[in-house]
């Protein structure tokens, strides 16, 4: 019998795995992948057999089911499985369940922990999730009740939610609902962490605005302290001082409405005179042409 590790990939892009997960899939005989997971990674074990169990089009549960059988199936039959899971392996990617399956079959494992899309969408906006004084508590939440409900609630200054991007209007209602004050900062991050991500501001009463440059993406939204700007951050306006901190695009989304401040990463995203290149593959991205297929998988927004 072997054993299963369950190796956290990082929110999409390849170089955001750790070196401990690296090494892991550097052992696999069989790798159990999901959508999320950036195929870059498949050059850490060529010679594994990659077997994809992305929930694309199939009933959540009965999948899942699937999932774990194949699990225990190919523990059973090699020595070395890895269970590779977008982001954090840990956080909404239904591991509990398939801990379970694997005790119950008395099959060892380990748990490789990994960067959260969380995680990596305060490093795109370059605003801190927690701030002194102000942000002294953070929540990972999904917008999504398990009957697919969209809920939302005020449970820590800073508020990430998961898997909310295909309703940011109906998610700007609930926020308004439940207290919090309509002109708190929201900042929206699709495709964290990858070479194409966007990032853009808003405050809750206008969410809505952001869902045409996110659509088809996988999407985090992050409300309160930690989509605040930093403290003695330039105007928009001051346009010296806000290259510095990010790129700026002027206009180039097709929205009938700009979308305040949206901007590309300040590490990672191009020189500004490659932006007009920049900004249509972006485009077609968000159209969901040329890109991968997100928005055929469950799990995206
Ligand atoms: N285990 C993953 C989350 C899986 S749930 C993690 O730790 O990140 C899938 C949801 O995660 C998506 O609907 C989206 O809300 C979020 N997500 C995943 N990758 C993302 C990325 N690169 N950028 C923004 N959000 C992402």
């Amino acid at each position: 019998m072997g054993r299963v590790l369950f190796v956290s990939a990082g929110p999409g892009a390849a170089d955001l795995i750790t070196l401990r997960g690296a090494r892991a899939l550097g052992q696999a005989d069989v790798v159990l992948f999901d959508a999320l997971t950036d195929p870059a990674l498949r050059e850490l074990a060529p010679d594994a057999r990659w077997v994809d169990v992305g929930k694309r089009g199939f009933c959540h549960s009965t999948k899942q089911t699937a999932i774990n059988a194949a699990l225990v199936r190919e523990a059973l039959a090699n020595e070395v499985v890895v269970r590779l899971k977008g982001g954090d392996a840990s956080v909404f990617g239904r591991l509990e369940e398939e801990l379970i399956a694997l005790a119950e079959a008395g099959i060892p494992y380990e748990i490789v922990p990994g960067v959260t899309a969380a995680i990596a969408a305060a490093a795109q906006t370059g605003r801190p999730l927690t701030r002194r004084g102000a942000g002294r508590s953070v929540a990972l939440t999904t917008a999504m009740t398990r009957e697919g409900e969209l809920q939302a609630g005020k449970s820590a200054d800073t508020e990430v939610f998961y898997m909310a991007g295909q309703q940011l209007a109906a998610l700007s209602r609930r926020l308004i609902a439940a207290g919090w004050a309509p002109d708190t900062p929201v900042s929206v991050v699709s495709r964290a962490g990858c070479a194409d991500a966007l990032s853009s501001e808003h405050d809750i009463a206008s969410l809505g605005a952001a869902s045409m440059l996110h659509k088809g993406r996988p999407t985090v939204v992050i409300v309160g302290a930690g989509a605040a700007p930093l403290a003695g951050d330039v105007e928009p306006g001051d346009e010296s001082a806000a290259r510095s901190a990010a790129v700026s695009i002027a206009a180039p989304w097709p929205v009938s409405t700009p979308v305040p401040g949206a901007t590309t990463p300040s590490i990672a995203g191009p020189a500004e005179a490659d932006l007009g290149e920049y900004a249509t593959k972006a485009r077609s991205q968000t159209l969901g042409v040329g890109g991968p297929d997100w928005s055929a998988q469950t799990l995206n927004d």
